[in-house]
């Protein structure tokens, strides 16, 4: 039986202030750029601007739909191209 696989776009962002690691979608993060609040140091930054990285996620699955893996997939490019 073919195993089950799903995907999540993750952007890795540093606070500019504090310099907490945050980890969060990279539809929220990147795309749409929405400013966050630090759960750390209560300033408001935004992602997109002090992002550090970007990968995709695959989650190997069982037959229920369970996730039984999680595995970086590959490095995705930046909007400018450069890893
Ligand atoms: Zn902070």
């Amino acid at each position: 039986m073919e195993q089950k696989r799903a995907f999540l776009d993750i952007t890795v962002s540093l606070c500019p202030y504090c310099g907490a690691p945050y980890a969060d979608a990279s539809w929220y993060a990147s795309e749409l750029g929405c400013d966050v609040e630090c759960g750390v140091c209560g300033r408001t930054w935004n992602p997109k601007a002090s992002k550090v990285d970007r990968i995709l996620l695959e989650f190997l699955l069982d037959e229920n739909g369970k996730v039984i893996e999680v595995k970086k997939k590959k490095r995705m490019r930046n909007e400018r191209g450069v890893d």
